[in-house]
């Protein structure tokens, strides 16, 4: 059935709007993949793979099959997968666990994820900044080495989250092997992971973090790859399930899941990745093209698709001058489409973006920042329905007398 046959259909039917979810980067839904392959250990199937019956080894059974299909997607052997809660564990086990083993400092670029941001805080070191692309500036990263040669940790994410960049983790892993040979390359790749072969993306990285959600499985599962021989202590204590790193009774559905999403992305990776940045680019030239004053983050103006080369195919990262992103995002939900500032606080509130102060977006500007953030599940009445509705709700709120600014 097509978006608008959907559509219809609910009208007939007396149901609401179908929704026009454009926010995969926060998560994206279910795979049936990773749905069926979770489903019996919801069920039937339930044993705790640290035991030692039957029930408990057919348990253990499904996490050495998941951890198998987990190395192979992110090119490691098994025994260097480490399941977790997510991608916030997997970073924090990361950082954490790699300066409890070797203190020293940190070097993180400027638009990492608070997932690193918050424990490199903790631990402590320096930024890397990015250019106006949101790209890691190498230079930068060269001469903070050279000041820093006993840098324990430097990490790079493989993608940003907000507006999508991709970080050329090659370039970063061989000025690191050059100039600081001891320090350890951590990738957080949980944006990454949805469209890109992180296997081939992270070869030279020695620990990468993944995300269940980001992937198309369920939520509260991920996974931090540990190359042999990288120093690393634990962050959670007990009983020492993953390889002693990380302690707590599986989440056997999750991994299990987690597994059957990343088989299914590869299945499907170029085809969807082609997909979507053709929906996405449609999407982008739409709205330059209908809203004034409409900018789009980290690409140079007036290059069309080819400007967005550095960007993962689903994100569509904005600024719209005159307008707050809360109002918008309000009207937004009220038309029936999710979007996302990209900066939210757990409370839900809008903050100030790191990411795009880095990037060096005018803070004029920021306070209408807005993602459009593409999917598996994608289609052109999405599309549609956000070219509908965004403009006419932009040029509602701008000429609403409590407008802040002029456009
Ligand atoms: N890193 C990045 C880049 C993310 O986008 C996210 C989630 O938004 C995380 C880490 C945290 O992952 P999780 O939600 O699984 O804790």
């Amino acid at each position: 059935m097509t978006a608008t046959n959907a559509a219809t259909m609910a009208a007939v039917l007396g149901m609401p709007d179908p929704v026009a979810y454009l926010d995969h980067a926060a998560t994206t839904p279910l795979r049936p993949e990773a749905r069926a392959a979770m489903l019996p250990w919801l069920g039937e199937r339930f044993g705790n793979p640290s035991g030692a019956h039957g029930v408990a080894r057919a348990a253990r059974t499904a996490i050495d099959e998941a951890r198998d299909v987990v190395a192979g997607a992110l090119g490691c052997a098994p025994t260097e997968v480490v399941f977790t809660s997510g991608g916030t564990e997997a970073d924090n086990l990361a950082l954490q666990g790699v300066v409890a083993a070797r203190p020293g400092p940190v070097v993180v670029t400027a638009v990492e994820h608070h997932a690193v941001m918050h424990p490199w805080e903790h631990v402590g070191g320096r930024t890397v900044p990015v250019d106006a692309r949101g790209v890691v500036d190498i230079d930068a990263l060269t001469a903070v080495l050279k000041e820093l040669p006993d840098t324990t940790l430097v990490s790079v994410m493989a993608a940003n989250n907000e507006v999508g960049v991709v970080q050329p983790l090659a370039e970063v892993t061989r000025v690191v092997r050059r100039i600081a040979p001891g320090a350890v390359i951590h990738t957080d790749a949980v944006q990454a992971a949805a469209w890109l072969d992180v296997a081939d993306l992270a070869a030279g990285a020695d620990l990468i973090a993944i995300s269940g959600h980001k992937v198309g499985g369920p939520q509260g599962v991920g996974a931090l790859v540990v190359r042999r021989g990288t120093p690393i202590r634990p962050s959670m204590l007990g009983g020492g399930q993953e390889r002693e790193l990380r302690s707590g009774t599986h989440n056997v559905a999750g991994i299990v899941g987690l597994a059957a999403a990343l088989a299914a992305k590869a299945d499907h990776r170029e085809a969807e990745a082609k997909h979507v940045a053709a929906l996405r680019d449609r999407l982008a030239d739409g709205l330059l093209a209908l809203i004034p004053d409409a900018r789009e983050t980290a690409v140079a103006a007036g290059q069309g698709a080819r400007g967005r080369d550095h960007l993962l195919p689903g994100t569509l990262h904005l600024t719209i001058a005159g307008i707050e992103s809360e109002a918008l995002l309000f009207l937004l939900d009220e038309a029936r489409v999710c979007a996302s500032a990209a900066s939210a606080c757990a409370s839900g509130a809008q903050e100030a973006s790191h990411v795009l102060a880095a990037i060096g977006v005018p803070v004029t500007t920021t306070a209408g920042a807005l993602r459009l953030s593409l999917g598996w599940t994608s289609t052109d009445g999405d599309v549609d329905r956000v070219l509908d509705v965004l403009p006419a709700a932009v040029a509602r709120l701008r000429s609403a007398p409590s407008a802040r600014t002029a456009p």
